[in-house]
């Protein structure tokens, strides 16, 4: 009977994926259990339990349904051949069971669980020693290291900002990790704002007394993926009283969004006013040396070791974000696993070349060089020139510091496209505009206009 049901469930799926998908990851599934409103899957390794976890959860909760089976919560737990054991669950730095990691982060559960029972749960996963480090993320990194040093003295509240998958809640829950460890009695709390509005939204909706206290008896605060806060008004008004009392007794808070708080849309004057009282820094997505670094360190994790073409090939196709950069890496690796064969390059592009978009490969120096140009209503040849007029060095170093991010020209070879023989002037150029990408708004956004017309 049970297997029936998860027969049926992978029946429908097949269709929908593809055929490596769907051996990679539905190979060696089970239904385990189903009780009530739970059901437990089965999976063979840690890689296909974040998958499924991040990635297929939605699509098997919307199969069951379909064929009449409510589950508020689906469980996927790793059921090794030889052991037949079911992993035990991670607890939280309160002692409260954990959800899963990925699940609570990436993904709706089938039906919002209660607030309480995922609210103050911090991934142990999450730490400083498993974050890397690159040009994208050091401000942030740095913020939160002296933060978790030293809760709720500077930078309060700590605002940190950037698009999806880019570590904002790893690095919020390293801080809330970090304290707990240097201190067990600290209370830290994480939650996200949907439970935060979603608590608050029941509350009144059933007539029940809003509980205050559960945000405010604590020491760290750390809320989740504030955007979600737009245009709830009761809510703002109630965690702008959370802020302000935590806030006047020195208490931690810390916040991510997906953007800086004045662009959230209708939030009120006086919450973005004191989402910028503190220190607001953003994380940007990873350049080619960090996804590379990010790739190496999490294979090593796994106990694999990856070529520098395998490494970079990767890096080169997925570019947006690291929790892509990571769903790919443990394709490779899950599929590898189960073949028993080593994760090289010919499978990497076997596997992840056709299903990901690909940025062209055909974009030449020459191109960069012209765009960047065009952008700034400049000739190729004043890049190209040994002028030294104001408004064509700032340029010039752009397109240098392109050739090196987008085309991974070695210094040599930049110094030689702009028709010059000593190359220390790329390096500083490349290195100067690193560090303006972070400091300056407008060079940031300049940069991000020429690298979208390098690619249409
Ligand atoms: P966000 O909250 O910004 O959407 P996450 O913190 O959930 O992003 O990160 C997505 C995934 O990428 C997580 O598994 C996280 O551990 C990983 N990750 C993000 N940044 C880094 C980094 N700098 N080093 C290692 N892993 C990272
Ligand atoms: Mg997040």
């Amino acid at each position: 009977m049970k297997n029936a049901l998860w027969q049926t469930v992978l029946g429908e799926i097949e269709l929908s994926v593809s055929r490596a998908s769907f051996i990679t990851w539905f190979k060696n599934t089970e239904l385990l259990q189903q009780n009530e409103d739970e059901i437990t899957i089965g999976v063979p390794n840690v890689f296909a339990k974040q998958q499924f976890e991040v990635k297929f959860n939605h699509q098997i909760a919307e199969i069951l349904k379909r064929n009449g089976v409510k589950a508020s919560r689906i469980n996927y737990v790793i059921n090794s051949q030889q052991n037949k054991k079911t992993a035990t669950r991670s607890t939280s730095v309160s002692g409260n069971p954990a959800s899963p990691a990925s699940l609570a982060d990436a993904m709706p559960p089938v039906s919002q669980p209660k607030a309480s029972s995922r609210a103050n749960s911090l991934n142990p996963k999450y730490t400083f020693e498993t974050f890397i480090v690159g040009s994208s993320n050091d401000l942030a990194y740095t913020a939160c290291m002296a933060v978790a040093k030293d809760p709720g003295t500077k930078y309060n509240p700590l605002f940190l900002y950037g698009g999806v998958g880019l570590g904002k809640t790893h690095l919020m829950q390293a801080v809330g990790n970090e304290i707990a460890k240097r201190d067990p009695s600290t209370r830290v709390l994480y939650t996200s704002t949907e439970a935060f509005v979603n608590d608050f939204l029941d509350c009144m909706r059933y007539k029940r007394k809003w509980d205050a206290s559960r945000y405010r008896n604590v020491d760290v605060l750390i809320i989740d993926d504030m955007q979600f806060i737009a245009g709830k008004e009761r809510t703002q008004e109630e965690f702008f009283h959370t802020f302000n009392a935590l806030h006047q007794a020195n208490k931690q808070i810390i916040i991510s969004s997906d953007k800086p708080p004045k662009a959230i849309p209708t939030l009120e004057e006086r919450l973005r006013s004191r989402f910028e009282w503190g220190m607001s820094i953003d994380i940007q997505s990873p350049d080619f040396e960090t996804r590379c670094a990010i790739l190496q360190t999490k294979a090593q994790l796994g106990g694999f070791t990856l070529s520098r073409e395998t490494v970079e090939y990767l890096a080169t196709i997925i570019q947006t974000n690291i929790r892509e950069l990571e769903g790919g890496l443990n394709q490779l690796l899950a599929f590898c696993e189960m073949r028993g064969t080593d994760p090289d390059l010919q499978t990497a592009q076997g596997l992840l070349g056709n299903t990901r978009t690909t940025r062209p490969h055909h974009l030449t120096p020459k191109q960069v060089i012209e765009k960047t140009a065009k952008h700034f209503q400049l000739e190729p040849n004043d890049i190209t020139s040994p002028k030294r007029d104001k408004h064509i060095v700032v340029p010039r170093q752009i397109a240098m510091y392109l050739l090196r991010s987008e085309l991974h020209l070695s210094f040599p070879k930049i110094a030689n496209e702009l028709g010059r023989k000593d190359h220390t002037t790329a390096i500083h150029s490349v290195e100067k505009i690193e560090k303006s990408i972070k400091l300056d708004y407008i060079i940031r956004q300049q940069i991000t206009d020429i690298r979208d017309k390098l690619y249409v």
